[in-house]
């Protein structure tokens, strides 16, 4: 139960004065949520400014410096009116030094004269320009009597805004909901407190809305470092609650015989890398114990993670059990139950699949195979963790491209009551304290080697202007029997950019290629799509058009020309994936880059990078330098439950201080019931982190 100090928080949005469905619209989307009816004032309190405008400077007219805010005090000397409709009405305000012109556009009724009287002291405040050595201010943002500062306030906050909201409607609406934020007993340890200089979280939010410097809105600023230490705080302690419910389930010692895994893995084309056995080994020794295992596999795009699973999930069922395996998108799901069903053969084991598009008897079916225990293996989405899913004997769960996941999905699963051993799958080379903030404590594996015979890609950067001769290329390489992708940004045009779009691309290149190319979306239906990448894989289309659905993990080993359109517009880190679906057999492939210029100095180091690199850990850590945390987790793509104040960039020391005090605290009171711990909850339920005290004994 959420605790009733908290009440006004989250309450929904249209309980504050004015929100109503119009502007409900606006918030929801401003707040990046689906309705109006989804968003709580909480969310518009930690909506906080990104920068201020500064009105303090006082010039006199003629020292009012170009293209800046100045805030001016004079006389109002005469009125201009426009006249026609293109031309404006000018009010000039005149001090010692000079002359300043207003400038109004489609000015109705008199409102300024009576707003400016002729011979008044007043002050206005906005953007000066200079046009041919005089100066004007364009619609000043405020116009008061000299003398009537109260009106004006020096400072103000900046908003990031969405179109059709306007800046006053919304201030009115935060002030509203600041009202609401009450006084939070405090859960910071009071010596990390005094360390910082945090003040309480009420004054930190406060003085967040209300900045009077620029400096203020740092992001070590002590306001803003507090509720990035409050967010690490409840991440770090719902982390530890997992943890510790996890220990606290009896284990269930996995005792790996071998008889399934020796054949399989006699049978593979392949002998594993030493990092795979390596990896294989440590899972091994994990399960073996009654603690559950918790193990992060990290491994390029490339490297095996898949048969490191098979093995791990070989071993659940020798010793009686079930394992799933669950992917992020249909198209993975299905393709690793094809992959895994072959690999698997010798084993002679039950493998089933199941996705959101299991429908009807089919599923039916699964489910209760599923149940009964005669399904071993399930392979499938977050489907697999869907109320109606009961497993009979579920030893292992294996997540693959964790990125993509929030921590929710093994909330659930040790919500209900099963908490298999887990294996968290990426091929994003997190860094560790990234690993950290996302996962917290969890032991790693890393396949550092390719597998052997492996050919390096040929990286190319090339202009869109172009693009002529790569279809030339294209066409020599196809008629080779070669393969490629070629990777478009978006589905549609949108009006604001000029990205060409995957059907545009598509109907270009099928009128040279024919019935050659397929084209694969995120908007075509699960079925669709896996006809395209069946005829791709089988061969009889040798060109894929695709948007970003082909980026994780979809293996047809032969391809070796992969084309990315807009290079400039992905993050490194899903460049580096894309490419990650060439050079995945044993010919030599080419990624080429299609960029369109000019290109900022950031895109052309990623690009850079990129040509020189294939390593995958440091491009991760290029990436980071580069972009940020919360790009490189995948966080703004997917939702996953992000940060709002904390950047590792700035608060990397808070997050291990926030990890030490969470542990420190769930040893002494592991069921928060001192008055701290009581606090704590209250911390969890603010920054939506309370699915884990669920697991609490004492409720
Ligand atoms: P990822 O780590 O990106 O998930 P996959 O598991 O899809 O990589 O493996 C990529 C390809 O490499 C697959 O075709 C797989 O069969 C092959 N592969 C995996 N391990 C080895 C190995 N030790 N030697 C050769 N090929 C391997
Ligand atoms: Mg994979």
């Amino acid at each position: 139960m959420r605790p009733a100090l908290l009440d006004p928080l989250f309450s929904p949005l249209t309980a504050l004065p004015g929100v109503g469905p119009k502007v409900g619209a606006l918030y929801a989307k401003l707040l990046g949520q689906e309705t109006i009816e989804d968003c709580r004032v909480v969310d518009l309190v930690f909506h906080v400014p990104r920068s201020i405008i500064d009105r303090r400077r006082q010039p006199a007219i003629m020292d009012a410096p170009e293209g800046e805010i100045s805030t001016i005090t004079a006389r109002v000397d005469r009125h201009q009116p426009g006249g026609s409709a293109s031309q404006p009405y000018r009010v000039y305000l005149v001090d010692d030094s000079g002359e300043l012109a207003l400038t109004f556009f489609r000015v109705k009724g008199n409102w300024l004269e009576k707003a400016l009287p002729v011979d008044e002291m007043v002050t206005v405040s906005g953007k000066v320009d200079w046009f041919a050595g005089r100066p004007s201010m364009v619609h000043p943002d405020h116009m008061v009597k000299a003398g009537d500062g109260e009106a004006m306030p020096p400072v103000e906050p900046v908003y990031e805004m969405t179109a059709g909201l306007s800046a006053k409607v919304l201030r009115r609406s935060i002030e509203a909901a600041l009202v609401r934020v009450p006084e939070f007993p405090e859960w910071i340890d009071p010596g990390v407190m005094q360390r910082h200089g945090f003040s309480s979280v009420r004054d930190s939010l406060l003085a967040l809305h209300d900045p009077r410097d620029a400096l203020d809105l740092d992001p070590r600023a002590p306001a803003r470092s507090r509720m990035a230490y409050d967010e690490f705080l409840a991440g770090q302690v719902s982390l530890a609650l997992v943890r510790q419910r996890l220990r606290r389930m009896p284990g269930v010692p996995v005792r790996a015989t071998g008889a399934l895994s020796g054949p399989v893995r006699a049978a593979l084309p392949f002998t594993l890398t030493g990092s795979q056995q390596a990896a294989v080994a440590d899972i091994l020794v994990d399960m073996a114990g009654t603690e559950r295992m918790l193990r992060l596999l990290q491994g390029d795009v490339g490297s095996g993670k898949t048969a490191v699973a098979l093995m791990a999930m070989l071993a659940a069922v020798e010793a009686g059990g079930q394992a799933v395996l669950m992917a992020p998108t249909e198209i993975l799901a299905r393709q690793h139950f094809a992959t895994l069903s072959t690999m698997a053969a010798p084993a002679g084991i039950a493998i089933d699949v199941l996705t959101g598009r299991t429908k009807g008897r089919e599923r039916e079916a699964i489910l209760e195979r599923i149940a009964s225990g005669e399904t071993q293996v399930v392979i499938g989405t977050h489907a697999l963790f869907q109320d109606a899913v009961a497993y009979r004997s579920l030893m292992l769960a294996v997540v693959d491209e964790q990125h993509r996941f929030g921590v929710h999905q093994r909330l659930r699963l040790t919500a209900k009551g099963i908490s298999p051993h887990m294996l968290v799958m990426t091929a994003t080379p997190i860094p560790r304290t990234l690993v950290l903030a996302a996962f917290g404590d969890m032991d790693v594996s890393r396949l550092t080697e390719k597998p052997a015979g492996r050919k390096p890609i040929q990286t190319v950067t090339i202009q869109n202007d172009r693009v002529d001769e790569i279809v030339d290329r294209l066409a020599a390489a196809l008629a080779k029997g070669k393969k490629a992708y070629w990777i478009c940004p978006l589905v549609e045009e949108s009006e604001e950019t000029d990205l060409t779009s995957a059907e545009e691309r598509f109907a270009t290149l099928a009128s040279v290629f024919g019935d050659r190319v397929g084209l694969v979306h995120g908007r075509m239906n699960g079925p669709e799509k896996d006809a395209v990448m069946a005829a791709f894989k089988a061969g009889d289309m040798r060109l894929l058009v695709a948007t970003t659905v082909v980026e994780v993990g979809v293996d047809v080993p032969d391809a070796t020309i992969m084309v990315i359109e807009h290079a400039e517009r992905f993050g490194l880190a899903q460049l580096h994936q894309l490419r990650g679906r060439v050079g995945r057999g044993d010919e030599a492939s080419t990624c080429m880059l299609i960029y369109k210029p000019p290109l900022s100095e950031n895109g052309r180091a990623r690009l850079s990078i990129l040509r020189e690199t294939e390593d995958g850990f440091l491009i991760a850590e290029e990436d980071l330098r580069l972009r940020g945390e919360g790009e490189l987790l995948g966080t703004r793509q997917s939702g996953l439950p992000g940060f709002r104040f904390a950047s590792l960039e700035h608060h990397a020391d808070l997050l291990e201080t926030a990890r030490k005090d969470a542990a420190y605290l769930i040893e002494r009171d592991p069921d928060l019931t001192s008055e701290r711990g009581a606090a704590i909850r209250v911390l969890l339920y603010l920054h939506r982190r309370d699915e884990a005290i669920r697991f609490l004994r004492a409720g």
